[in-house]
């Protein structure tokens, strides 16, 4: 299944946020790569080590969405690199980070950087709740059960089948609160 490729996109944001500096010389300070299946806690992280830095986003938690969701997450993961690498600050989410998320936000409408960036799979075990919403796609009509409601989420199993992997619009799903369908 073909998911893009992060480098091209990177090199971009880098451009037309960072103005380079995350890749001086075009060498990126950064390694990129997709997660592997298991990674559901958060659509996106990064990490440095004294011989590690790097941007992992989650394949499972990205795919199934449009692709704002892709560059927001990277770009937030781009912001965390800047302040640690470019710089050489130590803070989470703190006032620089905060202050280049809202740069990039007011520069341009394509996608919104936000602080949280966790999206939902499907499943009524999580938490040990029960599920408030069900989401049926409209292509295979399987409903599956979510906590939470996302703008934008689509079928994953039909965008594989129908749209190689790709979010497409025509599997959006549609999201029914739970209660209504009780009986
Ligand atoms: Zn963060
Ligand atoms: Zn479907």
């Amino acid at each position: 299944m073909p998911i893009e490729p992060l480098l091209p996109l990177f090199h971009r944001l880098n451009r037309e946020h960072f103005q380079g500096s995350l890749a001086p010389g075009g060498q990126s300070l950064v390694s990129l790569r997709w997660s592997d299946g298991r990674m559901t806690r958060t659509a996106g992280l990064y990490r440095s080590g004294p011989d590690l830095c790097e941007i992992v986003l989650s394949r499972p938690l990205l795919e199934p969405l449009p692709r704002q969701a892709l560059l927001s997450t990277l770009c937030h993961e781009m912001i965390h690199a800047w302040v640690d690498r470019v710089l050489r600050v130590r803070e989470g989410h703190g006032p620089r980070f905060r202050a280049c998320m809202a740069a990039i936000n007011a520069s341009q409408s394509a996608f919104e950087v936000r602080i949280r960036h966790s999206y939902p799979l499907p499943g009524a075990a999580e938490g040990g709740r029960q599920p408030r919403w069900l989401a049926r796609c409209p292509r295979c009509g399987i409903s599956r059960p979510y906590r939470r409601r996302v703008q934008g989420l689509a079928c994953r199993p039909c965008c594989e089948a129908l749209h190689g992997g790709r979010w497409h619009a025509s599997c959006l799903l549609a999201f029914v609160p739970a209660d209504n369908l009780a009986s």
